[in-house]
């Protein structure tokens, strides 16, 4: 099969085509796991922190690539939860140990032995992909294959982020940064909370212009004073300045959930300017998000498909993995990229 691989962790500025396209034996599917021709698959930041070594793969040469959409082709042996053709998704779980507490209580995305796909495995750059049975998601009829895939890391990991704010209906919020998952989470936000005003905050003009057409009432820069307190703020931008903003904004108990792998160096410096009775005092929270949970992907897509939710998607042929990556670190963004594989 054909597949655009990772060989060595490098530096973006420096080298522009850090995927090669090469060919590799098809893999086969183990006892529980399924073979999956893929259609499409999306690209995501966390491809960037990857190939520059920020979240670096334990082994290399690596195929990457975790917004999966494509179809069953092979069952394993034990294989039984799909039939050939069944149009299915994988997003950024592939596997997890499934007995821990964690598993158990559903929170599989905190399990020691959490893998991920096109991390800790193969992914999707590629004609084929195996996977665990258990963590494919058969895709609602409502979506093509490159509808699909932004929705399956952007769109699963937006949900929960949106889930771990504990917003209830008619309370304030806010998004700092407003890329792939923050355009699909205002969505969201509008749907379950119908009541609740959307406060956003992006450095660039069409980003806040798009905002605006998606629903939000007010769009700022990062500093600019949104007219009302929130009770609730997810930030998805990889800088720090963005954080003291919005605790400074945090109502009263209010929670920040912080929506990245990881956060760059460039501004971490900005951190001194916290001001514990401005931005902590009267009990403000801070959250992370952890990878994603099974649940999240599989809620996610039944919602997506009853509001429904659509992605704006720009289109890349495999080959054009290595343009689709710069021109997202460019941030050259509007909608998601997904590339089409045949
Ligand atoms: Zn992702
Ligand atoms: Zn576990």
């Amino acid at each position: 099969m054909k597949a655009m691989v990772l060989r060595e962790i490098c530096n973006l500025a420096e080298n522009r085509n850090p995927l090669a396209l090469v060919d590799l034996p098809d893999p086969a599917p183990a006892d529980w796991e399924i073979l999956v021709r893929v259609s499409a698959c999306g690209v995501c930041h966390t491809e960037l922190d990857e190939i520059e070594g920020r979240t670096a793969p334990p082994r290399l040469p690596l195929v990457l690539g975790h917004q999966v959409v494509g179809r069953v082709v092979e069952l394993g042996p034990r294989s039984e939860r799909f039939e050939p053709g069944d149009m299915v998704g994988v997003g950024w779980i592939y596997s997890s140990c499934g007995h821990c507490p964690f598993c158990l209580k559903g929170e599989d995305n905190l399990c020691e032995e959490f893998r991920a796909t096109g991390q800790d495995v193969n992914g999707g750059y590629a004609q084929y992909m195996t996977v665990p049975e258990d963590s494919a998601f058969k895709i609602p009829a409502a979506f093509s294959a490159v509808e699909a895939a932004p929705l399956l890391c952007a769109g699963a990991i937006g949900y929960r982020s949106l889930r771990l704010t504990g917003l209830v209906d008619g309370q304030n919020l806010g998004l700092t940064g407003f890329g792939a998952s923050a355009h699909l989470v205002i969505q969201l936000a509008r749907h379950k909370f119908p009541r609740s005003k959307v406060f956003v905050f992006a450095r660039s003009e069409k980003e806040r212009e798009f905002a605006l057409e998606l629903g939000a009432v007010w769009a700022g820069e990062t500093e600019d004073q949104p007219p009302e307190k929130l009770q609730a703020v997810i930030d998805t931008t990889p800088a720090w300045k963005p954080i003291v903003w919005a605790l400074k904004f945090l109502d009263r108990g209010g929670r920040l959930v912080v929506n990245a792998i990881r956060k760059e160096d460039t501004d971490k410096d900005y951190l001194l300017h916290l001001d514990y009775p401005a931005h902590l005092w009267m009990e403000k929270e801070i959250k992370s998000v952890a990878n994603v949970a099974r649940r999240d992907i599989r809620e996610f897509l039944e919602l997506a498909a009853e509001i429904p939710i659509k992605p704006g998607v720009q289109e890349f042929r495999l080959p054009e993995a290595n343009r689709a990556l710069l021109e997202l670190k460019e941030r050259k963004i509007r909608g998601a990229k997904v590339l089409v594989i045949d």
